[in-house]
């Protein structure tokens, strides 16, 4: 790698994955660098990893929390700023090479543009800003010539099976764990709670992308993004369940012949590759021994039990801004979820109801997926209670 660190932010780095990234620069300190951090409402996290980070600038999204962290790193020289808005003017700043965008949800689109927009790197966590808005976001990172280097562990098995490659792609097969309820009945799915539907069998990852593995409706996201990300049309991407996790998506070319990418289940391997691409550089991740693997398994998905799967091809094929509708329902269903206000089969009927509610609109501009967004919410909430 070069001589000169690699300078990063982080948006939400108090969530699951800005946190593993932190794990990530901790351990190549000579490599990265921590310019900017910026959370939500976990100010202690965020004070704590700026005292060990030192980055020049903090943001806390929440201004309530403002004065808390301002006090606690006042003395440690590091500039602090309050809302949304300083988090989108700051990633824009000269000193950044690489942004993680890993906030969660809707509200990573925002900033991520505007980081774009700066010409900076993208290291996308963030699957719901392709899924809402990928057609905006793709064609702004073009005329910016800003590469988007996929996080999401399946997108970046694509990513790094294509390395080398310059021929077109037969198909990609998205392998899916199928989640917490894979071998349950349509009966106990429908009435499955928060805590069943938080126990994920192999990946550790935050609160809604663990509800939506649950429901699948997580390998439905990821399947658009995939689309957006390497520009295949939905006939072109599979999706495969696959319970052990080892193999973390493949590439199908037009002879037949496949590469896969394989390893423990550890999301730090996806978020490091984003960070040192194109080089390779030590992790302390788990290795696989064949010899005690058995054996992998696959099978089709079910869409009668994971509706979900239907949506998102159904979303997608429709094009405009379908998907940011399905994806604002989704956000607000299992925000309900979460609270538990409803049952775990209203999240996709929700989400269905607000497709078929919510105006469609072919060609949307930024300012119809804002509006969109906030449509699909009013919807959804509106069905929920
Ligand atoms: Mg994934």
């Amino acid at each position: 790698m070069e001589n000169n660190k690699r300078r990063i932010a982080i948006l939400g780095s108090t969530g699951s994955i800005g946190t593993q990234a932190l794990d990530v620069i901790a351990q190549h300190p000579d490599l990265f660098e921590v310019e900017l951090l910026t959370a939500n409402n976990n100010a202690d996290l965020l004070i704590e990893q700026a005292i060990k980070f030192k980055p020049n600038n903090v943001v806390i999204c929440n201004k309530e929390l403002y004065q808390k962290v301002f006090d606690a790193l006042d003395s440690h020289y590091i500039k602090v700023f309050a809302g949304i808005e300083s988090a989108n003017s700051l990633v824009q700043a000269q000193d950044i090479d690489i942004v993680v965008a890993s906030m969660v949800g809707f509200s990573g689109l925002e900033p991520t543009i505007s980081a774009i927009k700066a010409g900076k790197a993208i290291a996308l966590a963030n699957k719901e800003t392709l899924v809402a808005a990928g057609s905006i976001v793709t064609s702004l990172a073009r005329k910016h010539n800003v590469p988007i280097l996929p996080v999401d562990s399946e997108h970046s098995a694509i990513f790094q099976c294509l390395q080398g490659e310059y021929t077109e792609i037969e198909k990609i097969i998205l392998t899916a764990s199928g989640g917490p309820f894979r071998e349950w009945s349509l009966e106990q799915i429908a009435n499955a709670t928060k805590a069943q539907a938080l126990k994920h069998p192999n990946w550790d990852m935050g609160a809604k992308v663990t509800i939506d593995s649950a429901s699948m409706m997580n390998k439905g996201l990821e399947m658009i993004e995939a689309s957006w990300l390497f520009n295949l049309p939905t006939e072109k991407i599979e999706i495969v369940v696959h319970p052990q996790s080892i193999i973390h998506s493949m590439v199908q070319f037009t002879d037949g012949c496949l590469k896969a990418q394989l390893g423990a289940p550890d999301m730090r391997v996806p978020i490091q590759y984003a960070l040192s691409y194109p080089q390779r550089i030590s992790l302390n991740t788990e290795r696989l021994d064949f010899a005690q693997l058995k054996e992998l398994t696959f099978y089709a998905p079910d869409k009668e039990r994971f509706p979900a799967i239907r949506l998102a091809y159904h979303a997608h094929n429709s094009g405009g801004n379908m998907a940011c509708i399905m994806n604002g329902a989704n956000e607000a269903a299992v925000a309900a979820f979460l609270k538990e206000k409803i049952k775990f089969k209203d999240i996709t009927d929700i989400i269905e109801k607000t497709m078929g509610k919510c105006t469609f609109v072919p060609q949307p501009t930024i300012e119809d997926i804002y509006n969109t967004h906030a449509q699909a919410l009013e919807i959804a909430n509106s069905l929920i209670k």
